[in-house]
């Protein structure tokens, strides 16, 4: 049971002062769970990755141009557009002259805001235009009280869609509100000698930064923070391991005949790493150790029927097996390319998920349960109690990543023993992979099934984009099909959307009704509606916020346009691009930039030039973030870390295993002192399901 102490930090977020219905749902997108909304820890464990600093406070004359200043100004003059360009406002101190700019100043509430003769403060960029020095758009426009309440650094938020930055700090300020006192779990020492905060401390200077440095990855607030999530990580490693280790396997060798048959009836020969993924598993399988083997491959690397095929050999054993994937859309695609071939060997499958009618559910657990259903492929409503196997001898998890570590095990324990086979499409380098996936073998798919046409990439300055449209409309004539997609400016506080839209319309005028639109904040109807008519032809190009990241498959699709490249994750990138070269065409991608780009910046875009190798560009992406120039919205860290990064973590990773052992080795039922306040950091991390096994075993 959880503590009590820690139930204010389970509560809803939607309960945090400031967040009404439209803005709690945002939350629950960003930060939500496949179980529960966004909670007052996800809130206070989403970090800034960045800040905007406003101490900074000289007069006009000595301000740098080029970075954001916070000025004292009297207003002289005001100067509406005459037919178009900006709206501008002429404002001086004793040392010279600035002029404020602005681009939608309909309403008059610039008028308002900065009446002539007053005195404001102005916090923003300061920029230099024909010798005058100008700021468009201040962020902040202020009176003498309103400054006193500006915080030294202003906190930048990765967000979504229509959740405006000011939300979510005052959500932080809210859920730090909550956070109650908290013993140290750490080594005193340990943490002296770092120069470390507490735990709440660090929260408190992540979310309330006094200086830009506070938000540094490689700040004392983020190490601490950092150190926390690996120690749990690695606890609950070392528990789920000696737990699995404690219970046998059963040895499930099958007599090949399944295999052989299945493997007749493919249409293809597999690939050479396919067998060699095959092999290391059926030995896993055969042996009376437990497997729990992770799968990775590319997005159309051959996954599944690499799972269909472990799943045949717990079959020839005599046992059954079951299929889960994170989401209805995967599930489903799973279970229509498994089926054909599954029933073409003579075995049963069925679909189960959320959604399904009660007759059909009742029907599908009865047949598991008398055991004349060999194959159930569903999502996490397979770990409902009354899903009950005959008995399930391999448990294949789709995208583990997306599971955690309890939904992961809770399939894993449907019966004694049960084989454990992860895939993910997220491709990570090795180093990383033993860090995070400690207690898993590691098989990879890295050779693309044959037949597959390579992807063209180009790089494009967004300059050019007119060629770009002009290329398009002859590619359309031809009958291709174009994904056009935009990226979150999750900085601004316009919403993210105007960019798509506006997209839209401007290529609307080019090729009318042949152009749709998806994005994060339509319903769920529409959204399926406007994909559908994407699939059909209806319409050829599809411009998308990076919505269509998940479960897309329109083989017909052949070109890619990723605006502002420069700023996606290459992994993000990968996957983007991998939604095309799906069908026998020929396809490419073009990744347009706003130039002029940074070293790290046209490295990165090279790679994806170079490679089509999902594990390479992991590689060079860990290597080039090493270097640390991370642009736009900070990527979401490898799968299950939110704070920690291990390309400036990795040191701490030493001390976190060598910590957890000597913990485990000293108190291995955490009964001691210790042991308690360390139940409290597994369960601020979540990795509580650990504690689960400590009573069990
Ligand atoms: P993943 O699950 O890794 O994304 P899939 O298993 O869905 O990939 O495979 C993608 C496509 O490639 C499927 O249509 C599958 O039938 C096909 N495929 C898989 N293995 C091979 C192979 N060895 N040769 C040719 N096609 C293959
Ligand atoms: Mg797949």
């Amino acid at each position: 049971m959880r503590p009590p102490l820690l139930d204010p930090l389970f509560a809803s977020a939607s309960s945090l002062p400031g967040i009404g219905p439209k803005n709690a749902q945002l939350l629950d997108r960003l930060l939500g769970g496949l179980e529960h909304g966004a909670r007052v820890l996800d809130v206070l464990m989403h970090l800034p990755h960045d800040g905007v600093d406003r101490r900074n406070r000289p007069t006009i004359a000595q301000a740098p141009v080029g970075a954001v200043s916070t000025i004292r100004i009297r207003v002289v003059e005001h100067r509406p557009p005459r037919a178009k360009g900006p709206y501008r406002v002429l404002a001086e101190d004793e040392t010279g002259d600035l002029t404020l700019v602005f681009f939608r100043a309909n309403g008059g509430w610039v008028e308002k805001a900065l009446p002539v003769g007053a005195t404001r403060w102005v916090s923003g960029l300061v920029e230099m235009f024909d010798y005058y020095k100008q700021m468009v758009h201040p962020d902040r426009i202020l009176d003498e009280e309103g400054l006193k309440s500006l915080p030294p650094v202003e906190p930048v938020y990765g967000l979504t869609e229509g959740l405006f930055p000011r939300v979510m700090t005052k959500a932080a300020a809210g859920a730090l509100a909550r956070l109650p006192t908290l013993p140290e779990w750490l080594d005193a020492a340990f943490v002296r000698s770092n120069g470390w905060p507490t735990f709440a401390e660090a929260l408190r200077r992540a979310h309330e930064p006094q200086a830009p440095a506070d938000l540094k990855p490689d700040s004392k607030t983020f190490a601490r923070l950092a150190y926390d999530e690996l120690l749990s990580h690695q606890l609950a490693l070392r528990l789920v391991r000696s737990k699995a280790q404690a219970v046998r396997g059963r040895p499930q060798p099958g007599d090949g005949v399944l295999r052989a048959t299945l493997i007749k009836a493919l249409p293809f020969a597999l690939t050479g790493d396919q067998t060699k993924a095959l092999k290391e598993i059926a030995a896993d399988l055969a042996s009376d150790k437990r497997m729990l083997r992770l799968l990775q491959g590319d997005v159309g690397s051959g996954k599944t029927v690499v799972a269909l095929l472990a799943m045949a050999q717990a079959i020839e054993a005599g046992r059954q097996a079951a299929l889960m994937a994170p989401t209805e859309i995967l599930a489903r695609q799973h279970f229509e390319t498994i089926k054909p071939l599954a029933e073409a060997a003579g075995l049963t499958v069925a679909l189960a998920t959320g959604r399904d009618k009660a007759t059909e559910r009742r029907a599908t657990l009865a047949a598991l349960a008398s055991g004349a259903l060999n194959i159930v492929v569903g999502t996490h409503a397979l770990v409902q109690e009354d899903f009950v196997f005959r008995d399930l001898g391999l448990a294949v998890i789709d995208e583990q990543h997306r599971f955690g570590v309890q939904q992961r095990l809770a399939l894993g324990e449907k019966n004694a023993g049960v084989d454990v086979l992860a895939m993910t499409a997220t491709p990570i380098p090795r180093s990383l992979a033993l860090a995070y996936f400690g207690d898993m073998d590691l098989s990879a798919l890295r050779e693309k099934p044959p037949g597959r046409q390579p992807i063209t990439t180009v790089t494009i300055n967004a300059e050019r984009i007119d060629e770009v449209v002009a290329g398009l409309g002859r590619a359309l004539k031809g009958g291709a099909r174009v994904y056009w997609v935009c990226p979150l400016v999750a900085e601004s506080e316009d919403s993210d959307l105007a960019a798509a839209q506006g997209r839209a319309e401007d290529l609307q005028k080019f090729f009318g009704d042949k152009v749709g639109l998806v994005h994060g904040q339509m319903k769920g109807r529409d959204k399926d509606a406007a994909m559908e008519a994407f699939a059909s032809g209806a319409t050829q190009i599809l411009v998308a916020t990076t919505v269509i990241e998940v479960g897309v498959n329109v083989p017909e699709a052949t070109v890619m346009v990723i605006e502002h490249a420069e700023r996606f994750g290459l992994a993000q990138l990968h996957q983007l691009r991998g939604r095309v070269g799906r069908g026998d065409r020929k396809s490419s991608c073009i990744l347009l930039y706003a130039g002029p780009l940074g070293e790290t910046a046209k490295a990165r875009l090279e790679i994806l030039r170079e490679t089509e190798d999902g594990f390479r560009i992991a590689e060079e992406d860990l290597k080039l973030r090493g270097e640390g120039e991370i642009l736009g919205v900070r990527q979401s860290g490898a799968p299950g870390f939110r704070i920690a990064r291990l390309e400036v973590h990795a040191d701490l990773l030493r001390f976190a295993r060598d910590d957890a052992e000597k913990l485990l080795a000293a108190d291995p039922d955490l009964r001691g002192e210790r042991g308690d306040s360390i139940k409290l950091l597994l369960y601020l991390f979540e990795r509580e399901t650990a504690l689960k096994l400590l009573r069990a075993g």
